[in-house]
């Protein structure tokens, strides 16, 4: 790989920007990480490998198959996770791609929205254009019930299902480690252990689906959406485990774990954020990950849940409901309940009771609203400054700014690269963040090498340290940086507020905003801002927007009126 000559002063302290080999990564943080134990992932980082799979993805395949484990999925989590590619970039390749294999021309892109193939020398991007606000959901009718309405729909969907995670995660901050709701198990929950099951943690359980899914999880750092649901249920619903516990165990070693979308889905199976339980069968899992599991397990030869040792997912719905929870009404058909991950149309999750405080989620930065309950797993304390606040920075904006980027900025999508794609810029591994929330080594090979690929000073060590150094090296008036969701780079940039001043330019959304001022209203009775008390009353909200006015009219017009 050719290595990018720095054009600013450099120190002997900084971290190379050559890495002879991936394991290498493991002695250069050790003097901060400690020793890091395992091997990085067959999974590697960087644009390049990003743009490889953005090339390949097939929205047409992906929504006939994306529920199978072995379906057209794109793979591209920790890429997006980190922003070394953008939503709204991956939004382009999808609509360019359908248009392509349908052989329809697309529309104009809207101007100043992302082109894929952009470069860190493009343009600085000031949100999107055109009045996507103004297409009502009455003029983005459904041809009939659930049959999508273009062959995009279903990737752009889970694309949005980050995008709605993210920004609960800025309302509620750390908030999305606590239980939101209280759970519908109708077990207590002291009644979940605080401790990962040693079998569970090793893939030793006996069980090839569960051990296999384990295998995966560890080695690879990436397990698909369907095993990551499998995954979670077993552990919270059949081993009892809080799913706080099993959250962190996921963030240790996902390469694309982040505190949204990691524990926020954990909450979705523990039934902490969604009307009820999320389990599944052996049929189901069969369907889905096809015979080869089961035919190779030991328990599934001793028979189904009733047999000792036999397989405890081989029974109907409604005996594992029995099983399993404290009298609850009579489970349906599962696949009702995957708004997140099955059919075409099924919705998101249904909604039940409200979370707490519905004006905070209306309002995308308004403080943490309280945990229902109080989780006997205390995920760590965010620092001590306003984590879930915007940053206040220090009077002045800088004119000779460096770059601070971050883990959710390591693309050309970084809005501070493309506003100032000729000034210094710099990361710092930060070795407190990574222990709060866990980072292992496999996400730190992929991170430093998403790293050489751009034109970034590498550091590690406390980023109220290292950032005004580097300001001062590089003779710098202040810092300039991208709005992060995590309320920790958020307290960081608040810290750093505190002493220089700190530009914090907007990301590019998956959802354009209405013209003019991010997040304007762009019509007579159009929300500036969505509902987020469940994902199936922001989806209406954000899917003309993303579809907007010029493809919207094509799709109307393509159905016939
Ligand atoms: C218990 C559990 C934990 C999870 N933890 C994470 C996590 O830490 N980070 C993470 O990015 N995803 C997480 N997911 C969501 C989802 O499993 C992954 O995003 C997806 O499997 C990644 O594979 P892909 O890139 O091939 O996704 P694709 O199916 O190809 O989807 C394209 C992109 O859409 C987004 N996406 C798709 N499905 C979801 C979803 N259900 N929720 C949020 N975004 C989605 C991702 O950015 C993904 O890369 C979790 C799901 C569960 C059930």
């Amino acid at each position: 790989m050719p290595t990018l000559r720095l054009p600013w002063p450099v120190d002997p302290a900084d971290l190379p920007r050559r890495l002879p080999e991936r394991q290498r990564v493991s002695a250069l943080l050790a003097p901060w990480f400690g020793a890091l134990g395992g091997s990085p992932s067959p999974r590697l980082g960087g644009r390049r490998e990003a743009e490889r799979l953005l090339a390949a993805i097939d929205p047409r395949a992906y929504g006939a198959s994306r529920n199978h484990v072995d379906g057209a999925v794109t793979g591209l989590s920790p890429f997006i996770r980190h922003g070394v590619l953008s939503l709204a970039e991956v939004r382009e390749a999808a609509f360019a791609r359908v248009a392509t294999l349908s052989g329809t021309p697309e529309p104009e892109p809207v101007a100043g929205l992302t082109n894929p193939a952009a470069t860190l020398a493009s343009r600085p991007v000031h949100g999107g254009g055109g009045r996507p606000g103004a297409a009502n959901a009455a003029a983005f009718a459904r041809p009939r019930h659930g049959a999508p309405r273009h062959p995009g729909e279903a990737l752009i969907r889970q694309l949005a299902w980050r995008d709605y995670w993210q920004r609960l995660w800025s309302v509620w901050g750390e908030g999305v480690h606590h239980d939101r709701e209280p759970l519908k198990t109708g077990h207590p929950s002291e009644a979940y252990a605080d401790a990962l099951p040693e079998d569970l943690a090793r893939g030793s359980t006996g069980l090839a689906c569960i051990d296999a899914f384990v295998a995966d999880l560890v080695g690879s750092g990436w397990l698909h959406n369907h095993a990551r649901l499998w995954l979670a249920s077993y552990g919270v619903h059949w081993r009892r485990l809080r799913w706080q516990v099993g959250a962190r165990w996921f963030h240790a070693h996902l390469l694309d774990a982040d505190g949204a979308s990691n524990s926020l889905s954990w909450q979705w199976v523990a039934s902490s954020f969604s009307s009820k339980p999320y389990i599944f069968n052996r049929a189901n899992l069969e369907r889905f990950a096809g015979p080869s599991l089961c035919a190779a397990c030991p328990a599934a030869g001793r028979g189904g849940a009733e047999a000792a040792g036999g397989c405890p997912f081989e029974a109907s719905y409604e005996t594992l409901q029995e099983r399993l929870f404290a009298g609850l009404p009579a489970v349906t058909d599962p696949r009702t309940r995957l708004g997140m991950t099955t059919v075409a149309g099924a919705g998101g999750p249904r909604s039940a009771a409200a979370p707490p405080d519905p004006a905070a989620l209306q309002a995308p930065f308004a403080v943490a609203a309280p945990a229902v309950g109080e989780p006997a797993f205390a995920h760590p304390p965010a620092p001590a400054c306003a984590a879930s606040q915007p940053a206040t920075p220090a009077p002045g904006r800088p004119r000779d700014p460096v770059l601070w980027i971050h883990a959710e900025a390591l693309g050309p999508a970084n809005a501070a690269l493309r506003a100032h794609p000729h000034r210094p810029a710099v990361f710092v591994f930060d070795p407190v963040a990574a222990d709060q929330e866990p980072w292992g080594l496999k996400r730190l090979v992929f991170i430093y090498e998403c790293l050489l690929e751009l034109p970034v000073t590498i550091r590690a060590g406390d980023p109220l340290v290292e950032l005004p150094a580097f300001a001062a090296r590089c003779g710098a008036d202040g810092v300039v940086t991208t709005r992060a969701a995590d309320p920790r780079l958020r307290a960081i940039t608040n810290g750093l507020a505190a002493r220089l001043p700190v530009e914090v330019l907007e990301p590019e959304s998956l959802v354009p905003a209405a013209p003019g001022k991010p997040g304007a209203v762009a019509a007579p009775g159009d929300q500036a801002s969505p509902d987020l008390r469940r994902f199936s009353r922001y989806w209406p909200w954000a899917e003309p927007r993303i579809w907007g006015p010029a493809r919207l009219q094509g799709l109307n017009g393509g159905m016939g009126g």
